[in-house]
């Protein structure tokens, strides 16, 4: 029987790079995937065939609509769906092979195979009827769809994001169940592309959780854009009937589209692990309980990313990944759950770091908050990204960075030195005063930390 020191189920972000870092740190590590490309969602069906399709639809809007600006005439513009796919599937297939390649490199043991744990320290590989033995089970699991009742996804008209990833043409109207990151991004590639798309949102604004300000502020510009949205839409149900779909809404007309798309959040992946046999906790929302040191309630059984608490993020599952092999090997290991940015990659992006105005307004922390818009910024203005702003809040006291919340072009980039400036206890003022290169868009981060003590220079 293989014996290993750690096994990891698993082989998405959280998974893999757990088994790169504990293999570096000398462990000898296998790890059990059930798909046969390696990635995992993030991978896969997640954020890599996402980004490649906002790109490419990015592209096709941008000839159709912005070009003649520069000067620039497109004459017979084209969609080439088919070409677009082949594309994205060509740059998930690279990340994939990426993932195979760093795991052998460091001499992490791949299974292929659904795993099942019989035992603490034992695994067995359902569809090989491999049984390995390890001293550290990993659950890295990642999550699922969340279903939505009375919405049977078919895969075809009523479908997830992974088929609204590779639909093999432009739908004519694409309704969007949920306006979060999944809804907003994959509406707004539809969009570009063609489709009239209508955004269904139970709460009363978009993007829970994010900055109220900042979310209002992409409300707009995405209503600017062409999307559709219904807030404070509960939906009751949807049918099909050819390639029709009808939805109901409570209270509001049936909206009827060719394609809906549902997108209401994940739910952790723990089926068939065999967790209820062994006894490991799981909380009221399904995800494995674990403490700081991603322990579960069964000795040598641990779990990290989308299946336990916090947001689901492939960089905090990540980092969960790094410092659980640091906590196996030398008792030391640490996230920084207050530094973990959250990025939605539509047009303009919307980026986040820290606490948002809300969360210190209800903790009633002194704050003072400085702004500054692109629209004041040469460089947007020469790349006619002018949408948008920066918006630190800062304590009223010390002046220490609480939260950065970034709407604009580039704002997944710009997000990095906030995080950075939260990870190492910043003030506004510590930026404020660091050298930012001109023409960038960076210097509107800076412009908003001097913001914070009234002291623009350039508003
Ligand atoms: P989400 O939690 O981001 O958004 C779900 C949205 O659906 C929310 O606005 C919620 O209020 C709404 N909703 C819930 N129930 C509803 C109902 N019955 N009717 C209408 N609206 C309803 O979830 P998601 O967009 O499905 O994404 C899933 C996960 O994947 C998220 O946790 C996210 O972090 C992750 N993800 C991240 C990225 C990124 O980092 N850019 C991209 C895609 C997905």
């Amino acid at each position: 029987m293989p014996r290993h020191d750690v096994v990891i189920i698993g082989a998405g972000p959280g998974g893999y790079v757990a088994a790169i870092r504990a293999a570096q740190l000398g462990f000898d590590v296998a790890c059990i995937e059930r798909e046969e490309a390696l990635g995992g969602t993030c991978v896969r069906v997640g954020c890599i065939p996402s980004k490649a399709l906002l790109v490419s639809s990015e592209r096709f809007r941008e000839a159709r609509e912005d070009l003649g600006e520069h000067g620039i005439g497109v004459g017979g513009l084209e969609l080439d769906l088919g070409a677009m796919m082949v594309r994205k599937d060509r740059v998930v297939k690279a990340n994939s092979d990426g993932v195979t390649f760093l795991l052998k490199k460091n001499g992490v043991t791949c299974y292929q195979g659904s795993a099942e744990i019989v035992a603490p320290g034992r695994v067995v590989i359902r569809d090989s009827e491999t049984t390995v033995e390890a001293e550290h089970t990993v659950i890295a699991t990642g999550s699922r769809v969340a279903p939505l009742s009375g919405i049977e996804p078919d895969g075809d008209r009523i479908v997830t994001s992974s088929e609204a990833l590779a639909f093999s043409e432009v739908p004519e109207h694409l309704a969007v169940i949920g306006a979060g990151y999944i809804g907003l991004e994959l509406g707004l590639v539809w969009h570009r592309l063609g489709a009239r798309v209508t955004v269904l949102e139970y709460l009363e604004r978009i993007l829970p959780g994010m900055d109220a300000e900042i979310a209002g502020e992409a409300l707009k510009a995405f209503r600017k854009q062409g999307l559709e949205f219904h807030l404070g839409a509960r939906i009751t149900g949807a049918s099909t009937s050819g390639n029709r779909v009808s939805v109901e809404v409570e209270g509001a007309d049936k909206i009827t589209c060719d394609r809906l798309l549902l997108a209401v959040g994940r739910l952790p992946n723990t089926d068939g692990l065999g967790l209820g046999r062994l006894g490991v906790a799981v909380g009221e929302r399904g995800q494995i309980e674990v403490d700081e040191r991603f322990r579960t309630s069964v000795p040598g059984i641990y779990a990290i990313g989308d299946v336990v608490r916090g947001p689901m993020l492939a960089h905090k599952a990540e980092e969960e990944g790094v410092a659980l092999a640091e906590w196996l090997k030398t008792g030391v290991g640490r996230v920084n759950y207050a530094a973990i940015p959250g990025i939605v990659y539509t047009e303009p992006e919307i980026a986040a770091v820290g606490q948002t105005e809300e969360q210190l307004k209800e903790e009633g922390v002194p704050y003072r908050k400085g702004s500054f818009p692109f629209s004041a910024n040469g460089r947007a203005r020469t790349e006619g990204v002018v949408e948008g702003k920066v918006k630190i809040l800062a304590h009223a006291e010390t002046d220490r960075i609480l939260g950065v919340h970034i709407i604009g072009a580039g704002a997944s980039d710009l997000i990095a030195e906030a995080v950075v400036a939260i990870e190492f206890g910043a003030s506004a003022e510590d930026i404020a005063r660091s050298v930012h290169a001109h023409p960038t868009l960076a210097e509107a981060v800076k412009e908003a930390a001097l913001a914070v003590d009234g002291r623009s220079l350039h508003l």
